[in-house]
C-alpha cells in the first residue's frame, strides 16, 4: 500500500464543483485553484512535467495537480489516455463483450431458446466501441481543464537534467521543469519474416479497427492480447489457427487454469492451436497471405485472409532522450527506479511500460501516484505486495502472487485449496462449468501466498485475493467472511474452506476434514 503523509500542505482550495466528466476513469477531481503554466508559446516551465498521457502519466499529472503543483502533460496522440483507453485495453473490453453476449446467445440454444444468426453490422460496431473510448478519453480531457493541467501535444525528448523539447505541430516547444515523471509507454514488437506493410497484417491496434471478419485468421503468440482478439474475431465467426513459442498458451500462467481456455478455442471454434511453433515467414499473395511455420508442432504451409500478430511489447525508453542526461536502460530495454520511481537522476521518475515488471496499466497508475507523490514531497513509495494479472478471454483467467508453477520451480513450501465450479450453483445456472478457483496458502502461517481463478468475471473475482495478500489474510479470514448466495465469489470462500477442512459444498475424505 501507498503510505502517503504531507510534507508540506497543499495550498487552500477554493470552493468548486468536482469535474463533471463523462468518464469512468475519475475519482472526482479534488478541487484545486488552476494554475497557469508560465512561459510563451515556445517555452514553458512546469513544476512537474509528465511524458506520455496513458494511465500511467494521466493519473500522475492529475495526482500532482491536485496536490497544488503547476503541471504539463505532452502527449503525441491527440486524444489523452495512452495506448490503453485508445487502441487497447477498452476498445478490446468492448469488443469482447460482444463477443461473450454473441455466443451467450447462441449457447442458449441448449438450453431451449434459440435466436437467429447473428447480423454484423460493422460499421455501427465500430462506431460504437469508438464511442466508448471518446467518451473516456473527452472525460480525460474535461478532467485535465479542471485541475488546470497543460496538455501540450507533441513527441517529447529530454534535452538536459531539467528540460524537455516538444515537437509539435507549430515547431519546437523547450519545457523546463522541476520535476519530470516519463510514463512513455511501449509499443509493439515486431519479428521478421513478416510482410508489416500488407494491411492485412495486423498488430493488436490493427485488430481493434475491425475492418472485416476474415474467413481464416491466422494468430502469430498466445499471449493475452493474441488470445483476447482471437477470442473477439472467433465469436464473429473467423477460423482461428494459433501458433506459440513456448509450450503452453498464456505464459507464466498455471496450466491448470489455462486449459479450459484452450479446450473452449478447440471445441467452440475448432481453433488450430499449434505449441512451440514459430512463424518462419508470411508471404504476401493476391489470394491471401501464405504463412509457412517452423517448431516442434508446425503445420503444413497454410494460406490466411488475415494475420494478427502479437508476440509482445517493448518499453520506448530508447525513444525518449535519456541519453541526454546518461541514463541507461537494463538489458531488457527497461529504465531501472527505486521504490520511489526515481531514475538515477533525482528530478527525474519512471513508471509503467518503461521500467521493469509486468506491462499492465494498473501497476502504471498506482506508479503514476507514487511518483506524483514523491514529486511534490510525500513520503510515498511503491510497495504493492501483488500486481494482479487477467486475461479477459472466454472463461476469463486471473492470477496473483505466487503461482503453483513458480511455487514448484522455487521449493517454496505451500498447500492449495482449489474449488472447481462444477460444484457451484450460481456457474451451472449460467449454463458453464469449467471453472476454477484455487489458492495457495503458507503451510506455517496459513496465510494467501498467490490465487488464480478461471471462469465467468474471473478478473473482477481476482480483486478480493489481491486484498487478501495486501492484508496477509489467512485462510480463515476468507473462509469465514460470509459471502453472498448465490455468487461466484463464493467460490474464493469455498477454496479457502478446502485447505481449512471445512467444506460443506464439496465432500472431502474424512483425512482432509476437520
Ligand atoms: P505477451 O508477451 O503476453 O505474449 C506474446 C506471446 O507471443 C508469448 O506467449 C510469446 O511466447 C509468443 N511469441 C513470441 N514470439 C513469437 C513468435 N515468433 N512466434 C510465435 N509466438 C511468439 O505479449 P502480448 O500478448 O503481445 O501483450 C503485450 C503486453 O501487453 C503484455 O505485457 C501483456 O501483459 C500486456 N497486455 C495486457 C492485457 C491485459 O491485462 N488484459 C491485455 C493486453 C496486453
Amino acid at each position: 500500500m501507498v503510505a502517503a503523509s504531507a510534507a508540506e500542505e497543499p495550498p487552500a482550495e477554493p470552493a468548486e464543483e468536482p469535474a463533471a466528466a463523462a468518464s469512468a476513469p475519475s475519482v472526482p477531481a479534488a478541487p484545486v485553484p488552476r494554475r497557469a503554466v508560465t512561459g510563451s508559446a515556445t517555452s514553458r516551465h512546469a513544476e512537474v512535467l509528465v511524458l506520455g498521457a496513458g494511465p500511467g502519466g494521466y493519473t500522475a499529472a492529475f495526482r500532482a495537480a491536485d496536490l497544488g503543483k503547476r503541471v504539463v502533460l505532452v502527449d503525441r496522440d491527440a486524444t489523452l489516455g495512452g495506448v490503453c483507453l485508445n487502441v487497447g485495453c477498452i476498445p478490446s473490453k468492448a469488443l469482447l463483450h460482444v463477443a461473450r453476449v454473441v455466443d451467450e446467445a447462441a449457447d442458449l440454444a441448449a438450453h431451449g431458446v434459440t435466436f437467429g444468426k447473428p447480423k454484423l453490422d460493422l460499421d455501427k460496431l465500430r462506431g460504437w466501441k469508438e464511442s466508448v473510448v471518446a467518451r473516456l478519453t473527452g472525460g480525460l480531457a474535461t478532467m485535465a481543464g479542471k485541475r488546470g493541467v497543460e496538455v501540450v501535444r507533441g513527441e517529447g525528448r529530454l534535452t538536459g537534467p531539467n528540460e524537455i523539447v516538444v515537437s509539435t505541430d507549430e515547431g519546437e516547444v523547450t519545457i523546463g521543469f522541476d520535476a519530470a515523471i516519463l510514463a512513455a509507454g511501449s509499443r509493439v514488437a515486431r519479428i521478421g519474416g513478416v510482410p508489416w506493410d500488407d494491411p492485412r497484417v495486423m498488430d493488436s491496434t490493427g485488430a481493434l479497427e475491425l475492418r472485416d471478419v476474415p474467413r481464416r485468421l491466422l494468430v502469430v503468440g498466445g499471449g493475452i492480447i493474441g488470445l483476447e482478439m482471437a477470442n473477439v474475431y472467433a465469436a464473429l465467426g473467423s477460423e482461428l489457427t494459433i501458433v506459440e513459442l513456448l509450450d503452453g498458451l498464456v505464459p507464466g500462467c498455471d496450466r491448470d487454469l489455462v486449459r479450459p481456455l484452450e479446450r473452449r478455442l478447440e471445441k467452440r471454434y475448432g481453433a488450430a492451436i499449434h505449441l512451440r511453433t514459430r512463424v518462419a515467414e508470411i508471404r504476401a499473395q493476391k489470394n491471401g497471405l501464405k504463412a509457412s511455420f517452423a517448431g516442434d508442432d508446425a503445420p503444413k504451409p497454410k494460406l490466411f485472409d488475415r494475420a494478427l500478430v502479437a508476440v509482445g511489447r517493448r518499453p520506448n525508453g530508447d525513444r525518449i532522450g535519456l541519453e541526454s542526461v546518461g541514463l541507461e536502460l537494463d538489458e531488457g530495454g527497461f529504465l531501472p527506479v527505486d521504490r520511489q520511481q526515481r531514475t538515477a537522476v533525482p528530478q527525474i521518475f519512471a513508471i509503467g511500460d518503461l521500467v521493469p515488471g509486468p506491462m499492465l496499466a494498473h501497476k502504471a497508475s498506482h506508479q503514476g501516484k507514487v511518483a506524483a507523490e514523491v514529486a511534490v514531497g510525500l513520503k510515498s513509495g511503491f510497495d504493492a505486495r501483488a500486481i494482479p494479472s487477467v486475461a479477459y478471454t472466454d472463461p476469463e483467467i486471473a492470477w496473483v502472487g505466487l503461482t503453483e508453477t513458480a511455487a514448484k520451480a522455487e521449493g517454496v513450501a505451500y498447500e492449495v485449496g482449489r474449488f472447481p465450479w462444477a460444484a457451484s450453483g450460481r456457474s451451472l445456472g449460467m449454463g458453464r462449468e469449467e471453472g476454477l478457483t484455487k489458492i495457495l496458502f503458507d503451510p506455517a502461517t496459513r496465510r494467501v501466498l498467490g490465487a488464480g481463478i478461471v471462469g465467468a468475471g474471473a478478473g473482477d473475482l481476482i480483486a478480493e485475493l489481491t486484498l487478501a495478500i495486501e492484508m496477509d489474510c489467512e485462510a480463515s479470514d476468507l473462509g469465514l467472511t460470509i459471502h453472498p448466495h448465490p455468487t461466484l465469489s463464493e467460490t474464493v470462500a469455498f477454496a479457502a474452506e478446502v485447505f481449512e477442512g471445512t467444506i460443506t459444498d464439496l465432500y472431502l475424505p474424512r483425512r482432509r476434514r476437520r
